[in-house]
């Protein structure tokens, strides 16, 4: 295994573990979710598990270094923390309207209720929210007219909602609502890989506003939804990854490596030769490699047609820097979770989150915990004069905005280099080009979230399908 972040641990995990879900479901596992009878070996770079998710907790304040919830209508993530043990400590965002807040012309407006997939299904909240101009907002009221494509290609994000909804939702809030979300432009994203239920919509039913209330009739969805739209843990995201981490480091057939850098990956007629920086080669039956695919490409020089199509996914840096203030220190009461950018406001922030009000109990009674979003081309170089330059970038953000002259009481930057997997134009081609090499590679297995999907519940069930795959080689091999 390579990578110990959350899809290298959830393969280890299930590897080791494949019951447990039917377990934890009240279900007798039988001998067909035994667990791997192998040694697995897991080599991770850093010197700790975990990757991209990362929490530091001190002081009363539960600071997320990157990701800090999941959405909720996605179930993998969930099922895996119920699965550890950690449905107790399952939290849902706090409720309450407005939750976030888009820029427009320098003032904070709220996001309209009604957004489903991330267009409006109810014009009235639109309307009311003043973010369009009527002829805006008329424009996306006339969706349920504009003909059906006829094309089966890729279509950008950006061309998609301009063509179904018109330019001023596409750039007062689809686009500061995707472009925090994923790595790259909406203006190069792909909305079959990023949406694809959009473009179901619009092929099913004609038009993307009567197909998602089509979809979202509980006949279809079976059953509502559950309230709040993201989750996390009491204890931060962190939580899940040191649950898996606890739920295999006793296991007798593994060995984790940290501050492990493996060089390289070959194919040789018996199996898998695993080149490991300052240590002797590993000779394996089979690999997994998690890491992002712009480092796996590295990994696998000799399969050109392979690093070719891995190298083809985009990858973007950003920096999160977060800081806690006295509530005091605040002009206004603050409301909702945050708010975000367009680009068209020109900042250099994306967006601010309000951690504080988002969840319950990540900050002292009295103090506000937020953090901002620093992308590229805005980040200046590593080392202590960037990290200065980062936090006055932050700081000018929230004068501007919420009107704070007051110094953090203390302050943290996260730099995420090439962290950001871009879903761009013919991604999911890219991916079934990928996958039709891997196949003709017996042993190799790939998961992440540079493939299936870039958040955390969509990561997990990479790591899940892999480890199914890989066991399924095992079982050929044997049999
Ligand atoms: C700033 C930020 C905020 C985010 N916020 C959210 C959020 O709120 N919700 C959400 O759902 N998702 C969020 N995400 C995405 C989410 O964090 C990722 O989907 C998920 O953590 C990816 O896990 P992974 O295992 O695929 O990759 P990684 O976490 O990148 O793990 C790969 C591992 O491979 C290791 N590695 C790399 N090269 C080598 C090598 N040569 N040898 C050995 N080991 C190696 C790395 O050290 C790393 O530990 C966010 C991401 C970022 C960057």
């Amino acid at each position: 295994m390579v990578g110990g972040g959350l899809a290298g641990l959830t393969v280890v995990h299930r590897l080791l573990n494949p019951g447990a879900r039917l377990a934890a479901q009240g279900v007798d596992a039988d001998g067909d979710a035994a667990p791997l009878n192998a040694r697995v070996v897991l080599l991770e770079r850093d010197d700790r598990l975990g990757g991209k998710i990362l929490t530091e907790s001190f002081d009363g304040f539960v600071v997320e270094a990157a990701a800090d919830s999941f959405l909720a209508r996605k179930p993998w993530a969930r099922a895996l923390a119920e699965e550890l043990g950690l449905g107790d400590e399952l939290v849902g965002s706090e409720p309450g309207w407005p939750r976030a807040f888009v820029r427009r012309a320098g003032a904070l407006v709220p996001f309209p209720d009604g957004l489903t997939g991330l267009v409006p299904t109810k014009m009235g909240p639109l309307w009311t929210s003043g973010i369009l101009s009527p002829l805006g907002c008329a424009r996306v009221a006339m969706e349920r007219w504009i003909p059906r494509r006829t094309s089966d290609r890729d279509e950008t994000v950006a061309s998609f909602v301009r063509r179904r909804f018109g330019s001023e939702l596409y750039e007062r809030l689809m686009q500061p609502l995707l472009g925090g979300l994923y790595g790259s432009s909406p203006e190069q994203l792909s909305i079959a890989a990023t949406f694809p239920v959009l473009v179901q919509a619009e092929r099913e039913s004609g038009s993307v506003t009567r197909g998602l209330r089509v979809q979202a009739r509980p006949e279809s969805t079976g059953g509502p939804r559950p309230g709040a739209p993201f989750l996390s843990l009491r204890g931060g995201m962190g939580r899940l990854t040191e649950a898996l981490e606890a739920s295999i480091e006793s296991a007798e057939r593994l060995q984790i490596l940290r501050g492990t850098t493996v060089e390289s990956v070959r194919r040789t007629p018996e199996g898998w030769t695993i080149d490991i920086e300052g240590r002797s080669p590993l000779f394996v039956s089979a690999v997994v490699i998690t890491t992002p695919a712009p480092l796996a490409a590295r990994l696998l020089v000799e399969h050109e047609d392979l690093v070719a199509a891995l190298r083809r996914i985009p990858f973007t840096s950003t920096s999160v820097v977060t800081a806690a203030y006295d509530s005091a220190n605040f002009p206004r009461p603050l409301e909702g979770h945050g708010y975000l950018n367009p680009l068209s406001e020109r900042r250099k922030v994306a967006g601010i989150t309000w951690s504080s009000r988002k969840f319950a109990g990540r900050a002292p009674a009295g103090r506000v915990l937020l953090r901002g979003f620093i992308r590229e081309p805005h980040l200046p170089p590593a080392g202590p004069e960037g990290d200065a330059r980062l936090l006055e970038t932050l700081a000018e953000e929230l004068r501007d905005a919420v009107g704070l002259e007051a110094a953090p009481q203390w302050w943290r930057v996260f730099r995420w280099q090439n962290s950001m997997p871009g879903y761009t134009l013919g991604h999911l081609e890219r991916v079934r080009m990928i996958e039709d090499r891997v196949e003709a590679l017996p042993g190799l297995f790939l998961a992440g979230c540079s493939y299936g999907g870039v958040g955390i519940p969509d990561t997990v069930r990479s790591g899940e399908q892999a480890a199914t795959r890989l066991m399924d080689h095992i079982a050929t091999r044997r049999a």
